[in-house]
């Protein structure tokens, strides 16, 4: 994409009252009460804020998504901008506002071509959600690809050559770190700030602990696309799941849906890694928003949005990323482990935006960070959603602005 970037919309000032703060600095808790100043999180404002009462709610910091695919049928590796607004778009009503916009394992072509777009969108007015990208894929071990179309895949040294000199949006690349040449792509990623997350894996403990050692920091969703316990003669061996659950200073995601993964298995999670390195992600597909029975595309494979809120490959073997935007998961996660809701708003917020290298410009409502905010309901449903200081949309008022 080419031309001028339209000019960025002006933040907004605002003041949300009346609900219970969660995600805030000592400033504004103890007044009970969030002040924005041109879209950002403030102690003071001389414009006159607007007000935007909170009725209640818990007014959390807005939700930070670092695995979202798309939605309404759009898929963020096409490189149309339009189809970018409109996906992200769907998620910002949802409450995500902010978004890695995550590409499934496609041709070098096609990715490129996204990470162009991203570049062009990233900051501005048409996609204001947009962080940056997350790459998952293609460097991924054949046999935990999942949903990833194996004609896709490309192997370290080729995906290195790709991304020399460093795409401009790109933020976090989940790989399979035990793979030759890994190596030198994780030195090269994390030497340049971006994430290096692992999955769709088979990594043995001691790949997984090297690879950390040269930087890599995150492990995609848990227990999808993992190399699990082991045990091919007299003794076990644990696989990249249970590496994962023993390991010291990574985060890593869990897909609550209520599909990908039981409640017993997500409070293991919880009780292993704890609100302050479990993060939630969506992993929503373009069948986001789509009714049972629609055909969507994710990356170069194809996926079906099921009954009871799912989607599948066509071929019916595999789950097929998510059809929950980020907002969901919170609640789903809520209701299968019982967490407490400030635990279950860290994950969704501060944990993720770590992760990505965005807190406390994003995932926090300390003074200076974004005038991103989500009003829940006491079943997380999002009631209300501010962005940069402008409320997006409001259920408390019963209409969209
Ligand atoms: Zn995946
Ligand atoms: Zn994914």
């Amino acid at each position: 994409m080419t031309g001028r970037r339209p000019p960025e919309k002006p933040g907004g000032c605002a003041v949300v009252r009346s609900g219970t703060i969660l995600g805030a600095g000592p400033d504004q808790t103890d007044a009970g009460q969030v002040l924005i100043c041109r879209g950002r999180v403030s102690r003071a404002c001389p414009h006159q804020p607007v007000p935007i009462d909170a009725d209640g709610c818990l007014v959390a910091p807005g939700l930070v998504d670092i695995h979202v695919h798309g939605a309404h049928g759009h898929d963020l590796t096409d490189p149309d901008p339009a189809a970018w607004q409109q996906a992200l778009a769907a998620h910002l009503a949802a409450g995500t506002t902010t978004a890695l916009a995550t590409l499934a394992s496609t041709s070098h072509g096609q990715t490129a071509d996204a990470l162009r777009t991203a570049a062009a969108l990233t900051g501005s007015p048409v996609t204001p959600t947009l962080a940056g990208v997350h790459l998952e894929g293609p460097c991924l071990a054949p046999e935990q690809r999942g949903a990833h179309d194996p004609g896709r895949l490309r192997t370290a040294e080729q995906l290195l050559d790709e991304l020399t000199p460093l795409p401009e949006a790109l933020l976090m690349v989940t790989l399979a770190p035990e793979l030759p040449g890994a190596d030198a792509l994780i030195s090269y990623l994390a030497g340049h700030g971006v994430t290096v997350s692992a999955g769709h894996s088979s990594a043995t403990p001691s790949q997984l602990l090297h690879a950390q050692h040269l930087g890599l920091l995150h492990l995609a969703h848990l227990w999808s696309g993992q190399s699990t316990l082991t045990r091919p003669a007299l003794h076990r061996l644990p696989g990249l799941l249970e590496a994962s659950l023993a390991s010291d200073g990574l985060t890593a995601e869990v897909i609550a849906d209520g599909h990908h993964l039981p409640p017993t298995l997500l409070t293991i999670a919880l009780r292993c890694l704890g609100p302050q390195r479990l993060c939630l992600v969506s992993d929503a597909t373009a069948g986001t928003g789509l009714p049972p029975g629609a055909v969507f595309r994710t990356g170069a494979s194809t996926g079906r949005v099921h009954d009871g809120g799912y989607a599948a490959t066509e071929d019916g073997t595999s789950l097929c990323g998510s059809v929950t935007p980020l907002a969901g998961c919170a609640a789903r996660m809520r209701e299968m482990t019982g967490a407490p809701i400030e635990d279950i708003v860290t994950m969704a917020t501060a944990t993720p935006a770590r992760a990505a290298g965005l807190y406390p410009r994003k995932g926090s409502l300390l003074t200076g960070a974004d005038g991103d905010i989500v009003l829940l309901g006491a079943a997380l449903e999002v009631r209300a959603v501010v962005l940069a200081g402008h409320l997006v949309t409001d259920a408390l008022a019963g209409r969209a602005r």
